[in-house]
């Protein structure tokens, strides 16, 4: 079984999302959503660095404009940065011709400022279409993380060759997310129940051999009770033998020394399941 633990650092962006005209004017609102690029992010770092744990966080490129210093402390931590944008521009919100410019902005902003290519992807909202995978790979990216087409990772064929996916169990928006103007989420989850549901889905992922990447957002995650939860989960996870917990790029240069035991899928057919056999372990 792999692990992954991924953290999506929205942070600032997602106040332009929800209000792209005068989200600056609203320190309200932006106080929140700045809350997981600074006090979230160092709370969460360190506790990864407690557990040894190195994981892989999806950073806009205008997060990292605004905050070079918590990008610097995720590159210090040993982490993975990956590209989740520039501004979190939903891919359902803009032309598809739009898409490559918004790639390179995000990429020259990691290179810039965190000194870092991205070799890895996930999508705002996790919103992809048929081109994503040709476009990440022409730019050189190895894997993209915003499917949920199996619990194995698969390849999206591409004309530039196949695009790693690894696709994520499960997310704390699903519990967390939370919000007023516009209103957010169903309400905050028991930390409790949340983690039942993690727990139970790592336990039976862990009997399948399969992989378990999640998904967490420092201004969710980084709050008090949640940095609880979220170490609870980890002391969870951690008791069990033969877990290879690693970046999302270890995993994914992984499943490309093993390319020919993975399923392999076209972009328009996100289907996995139903071209390879049940694996036996
Ligand atoms: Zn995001």
């Amino acid at each position: 079984m792999a692990v992954s633990l991924t953290f999506d650092v929205d942070g600032f962006t997602a106040a332009y999302t929800r209000d792209p005209v005068r989200a600056h004017e609203r320190l309200g609102r932006w106080s929140e959503f700045a809350y997981g690029p600074t006090v979230g992010l160092p709370k969460i770092l360190r506790l990864l660095e407690e557990y040894e744990v190195r994981a892989t966080f999806f950073v806009p490129g205008y997060v990292a404009e605004l905050c070079p210093e918590g990008v610097a402390a995720i590159v210090a931590g040993g982490h993975e940065i990956a590209h989740h944008a520039y501004m979190h521009e939903n891919p359902l919100g803009v032309a598809p011709d739009q898409d490559e410019e918004i790639l390179v902005r995000g990429i020259e902003a990691l290179r810039r400022v965190a000194g870092v290519r991205p070799v890895g992807y996930r999508a705002p909202a996790v919103e992809t279409r048929p081109s994503t995978p040709a476009l990440l790979r022409r730019h050189g990216f190895r894997y993209d993380a915003s499917e949920g087409g199996d619990d194995y990772p698969y390849l999206i064929e591409t004309a530039d060759g196949p695009l790693v996916e690894l696709p994520a169990a499960n997310g704390d928006s699903q519990h967390f997310a939370y919000g007023q103007d516009p209103l957010r989420g169903t309400g905050l989850a028991s930390p409790e129940a949340a983690l039942d549901v993690f727990a139970r889905e790592f336990d039976a992922t862990y009997r399948r051999g399969a992989l378990f990447v999640s998904v967490y957002h420092p201004m969710y995650t980084g709050r008090p009770s949640r940095l609880l939860w979220l170490e609870r989960l980890i002391r969870h996870m951690r008791r069990l033998p033969r877990v290879w917990w690693a970046t999302a790029d270890e995993i994914a240069r992984h499943c490309q020394s093993v390319a020919d035991r993975l399923a392999t899928v076209r972009p328009e057919v996100p289907a996995a399941r139903y071209l390879r056999p049940e694996p036996s372990a």
